[in-house]
């Protein structure tokens, strides 16, 4: 069931959206080689707290094992989505996927951000670029009246049609109270095709693109999602009000971008 959200739902959804974003120029302060994902899981943690919100990741649960023990999903290199803050030490030339959710208010923030870590190399840089500018491409599509897989086909061709690869095996989602609502929002599609998208509706738009091929395993941990090939993927993620003529982003890179100045991608 899609839950079409009122003015005043959709502006307790930007509130804790723009938490997500402030969150993750918090942590964009202290990405650097020899920096921890534990500690920036640890000063997201206190971020989110000290301003009124819970992380939503923390206790989520896992049908296949452990419930997900961290504020921040931390995927460096290889890993797609959902890895977990620890001792791995950040490297010069690393990307990191920092993916973050709150919850304010009784509404949900979700948004996710593919960060450098120093130098990294001018191909990885060109994943990167690429994975945030079809993330767009979608949210250009998140329109009242287009379907679904108008979001998905805009992310998808624009990302094969340099080779990249365009994981199947998670997708966006609706999101309000619960940080998944229907519909699902795939990164793949047919244009015209899947759900009618109707003012209201909230949506977490969040390709996960890799440089290789798309093919994936789940580590040992059970939650971290990682390239078969052992290439980089990256990830970023907004959440969107769908409306007529033009998407209302909710949540901001601004805050990042600001942080990151001219080393942002
Ligand atoms: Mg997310
Ligand atoms: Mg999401």
């Amino acid at each position: 069931m899609i839950f079409l959200k009122t003015e005043d739902e959709i502006e307790l959804l930007r509130q804790s959206n723009l938490l997500v974003g402030r969150t993750l120029a918090e942590v964009a302060k202290l990405i650097k080689p020899g920096v921890t994902t534990a500690e920036l899981d640890r000063v997201a943690e206190e971020f989110i707290r000290d301003n009124g919100a819970v992380p939503t990741f923390k206790g989520f649960p896992n049908p296949n094992g452990a419930p997900f023990p961290c504020t921040l999903c931390t995927s460096v290199n290889a890993q797609v989505v959902h890895g977990i803050p620890g001792k791995t030490l950040l490297q010069e030339g690393d990307i990191v996927s920092i993916d973050c959710g709150v919850l304010m208010n009784g509404f949900c923030g979700d948004s996710a951000y593919t960060f450098c870590v120093g130098e990294v190399s001018s191909e990885i840089k060109q994943l990167l670029k690429v994975t945030k500018d079809a993330l767009y491409l979608g949210i250009q599509n998140a329109v009242h009246g287009k379907r679904l897989g108008d979001i998905g086909y805009a992310v998808q061709q624009s990302c094969e049609s340099v080779g990249y690869g365009v994981v199947r095996e998670f997708v966006g989602h609706g999101i309000g109270k619960e940080m998944h609502e229907d519909p699902q929002v795939p990164n793949y599609g047919r244009r015209g095709t899947g759900s009618l998208l109707k003012s209201g509706m909230c949506l977490a738009i969040e390709p996960m693109i890799t440089m290789g091929t798309r093919q994936i395993y789940l580590e040992d941990d059970g939650w971290s999602v990682r390239t078969r090939d052992g290439k980089c993927a990256a990830h970023f993620e907004h959440t969107v009000a769908v409306r007529r003529g033009k998407a209302d982003i909710l949540s901001s890179f601004e805050f990042i971008e600001e942080v990151l100045g001219d080393k942002a991608i």
